[in-house]
């Protein structure tokens, strides 16, 4: 085996295509039952609905643009109509609300990059020294809490406002949709399964295969115990081993990394390219990898923070909404807040609604943060009764609000594959080091032979938290291996 690619979501898919492409010999290790990791499409009543990635984050310089543009895949939004409810019901005028809103992102936009300061800090200071957000305090607060939960900045230590600098987004349409097809059409274009399945290329994924463990070599480590895999498929491991062939022999055969997965079966390869997120590298990097990973790495591992982030789609009986598509950005009061009981806090963390394209009777309600940490342990029927109680606060004073039918929550961060939504510069990066580059940056066997290399989303330089940098990293990955295969520098 050339190369393992531990993790098949968008990245490791990337990068599994374009090794098979090059005629590397591959295999995917995924933990999960599917494919596709942080991008996860379900069937929903007669369509379908994504409960990770739904949308393609702009056109220029964006690879699943690329991708799916020539296949009609992608669809573009209508115009959507805003609505700012306050927690009390009353709504806040549609001109008066966008205008607090352009002045919070204006002093975003603004502000100095150069320093060690979170998004969050900037919006609250602007509602203090902007004297139009001073005309009505208690409202501009209410909005700057929805702004930076809208944006996820993560509160005082949260999200770095240098890291808006090296995040580069994609010119164009922000949210391009699926066309009810649902994101996970990406994984089938990329697997060539898009349009006649037939057509799908014949790459080694195995499904339920948790890697607990990667010994790698590098010129320093310590010999690590040896496994040892025949050609027809048997398996021993030892504490050493005694080879005998021949110098040309080890040339060709000799494999660097070997890996063990949770069911006990064990992989060899002369690579490997971990796609796993930050948050499941925070929890597992110590014990996955022997020998340790550098501090460097582990420093960055430590710094960059996850985003956790969670949809809760909620089906009605029919739309009560009178605009489509509409959103609506819940900015609350702390009076209301209260009148949630401690069980129901994680309520008033919810920040905002959508309407869902071609699903007609639904909304997406978002949540983040502490509120949906919590969320996620609350059983389904209390999400929903939750979610019902919410409704009624904020929308019976002015629209009749039909019958909730069933809701769909998602959990990404208690998932153990994923620990969250993406991840994200923080102040602790600017502070104490770090960030997508020296993540990004692969371990070496003998100074030049990339025997450890590091994709995912978290690992793209400037277009990290997407799919589209997902995308790009694993074909950088594969590129850095087949440009060593090629040089034969293995
Ligand atoms: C709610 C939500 C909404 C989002 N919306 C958008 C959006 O609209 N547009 C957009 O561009 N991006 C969006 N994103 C971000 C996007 O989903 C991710 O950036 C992207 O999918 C990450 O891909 P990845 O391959 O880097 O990581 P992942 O998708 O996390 O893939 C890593 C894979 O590794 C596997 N794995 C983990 N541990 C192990 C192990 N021990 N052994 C083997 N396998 C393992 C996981 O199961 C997973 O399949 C959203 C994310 C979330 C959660």
């Amino acid at each position: 085996m050339d190369v393992i690619v531990v993790g098949c979501g968008a990245s490791g898919v990337a990068a599994l295509r374009r090794l098979h492409d090059a005629g590397l010999k591959v295999v995917g290790l995924e933990a999960a039952d599917r494919i596709g990791g942080r991008i996860c499409t379900v069937e929903y009543g007669e369509g379908r609905l994504d409960v990770g990635a739904a949308w393609c984050h702009g056109e220029k310089d964006n690879i699943v643009f690329e991708l799916a543009n020539p296949l009609d895949l992608l669809g573009r939004p209508n115009p959507d109509h805003q609505w700012f409810v306050r927690s009390n019901g009353d709504l806040v005028p549609e001109d008066q609300g966008k205008a607090i809103q352009d002045t919070l992102s204006q002093a975003v936009e603004a502000a100095d990059k150069n320093n060690a300061k979170s998004i969050s800090e900037c919006v609250r200071d602007a509602t203090i020294s902007t004297p139009s957000l001073q005309q009505d305090p208690h409202l501009s607060a209410s909005f700057a809490e929805w702004f930076e939960r809208s944006n996820h900045a993560g509160g005082a230590r949260g999200k770095s406002l240098r890291g808006l600098d090296e995040s580069w987004g994609c010119e164009g349409e922000f949210m391009l949709n699926w066309k009810g097809r649902g994101y996970a059409t990406v994984l089938d274009v990329m697997l060539n399964k898009h349009p006649d399945p037939t057509q799908q290329v014949p790459i080694q994924i195995l499904l339920n295969k948790e890697v607990t463990s990667i010994k790698w070599r590098s010129q320093a480590a310590a010999a690590p115990l040896v496994h040892v895999q025949c050609r027809d498929g048997s398996l021993y491991a030892a504490k050493s081993l005694i080879v005998t062939m021949s110098v040309g022999v080890l040339k060709e055969r000799g494999e660097l990394v070997h890996v063990q997965c949770r069911d006990g079966s064990l992989y060899a390869a002369k690579s490997l390219i971990v796609t796993m997120s930050v948050g499941v590298l925070k929890e597992r990097h110590a014990k996955l990898f022997n020998p340790p990973l550098p501090a460097e790495k582990v420093n960055t591992i430590n710094n960059l923070q996850m985003c956790v982030l969670d949809k809760i789609y909620i089906e009605f009986t029919k739309p009560w909404w009178p605009k489509f598509p509409s959103s609506f950005a819940v900015l609350w009061r702390p009076e209301d807040k209260d009148k949630f009981s401690k069980e129901e806090r994680w309520i008033t963390e919810i920040y905002g609604f959508n309407t869902v394209e071609y699903q007609p009777n639904s909304l997406l309600a978002w949540i983040y943060g502490e509120g949906a940490v919590e969320m996620e342990k609350v059983s389904e029927d209390a999400v929903k009764a939750g979610v019902i109680k919410l409704l009624n606060v904020l929308f019976s004073k002015e629209f009749e609000v039909t019958p909730v039918k069933s809701i769909l929550r998602s959990k990404w961060a208690s998932n153990p594959f994923a620990r969250g939504a993406y991840a994200y510069r923080s102040v602790t990066n600017e502070q104490h080091g770090g960030g997508a580059i020296t993540l990004s940056e692969p371990l070496y066997f003998k100074d030049n032979f990339p025997i450890l290399c590091f994709g995912g989303e978290a690992t793209s330089h400037h277009r990290h938290g997407a799919v589209h940098g997902a995308i790009e990293a694993g074909f950088r990955e594969a590129d850095r291996l087949i440009e060593a295969f090629i040089k034969g520098i293995y």
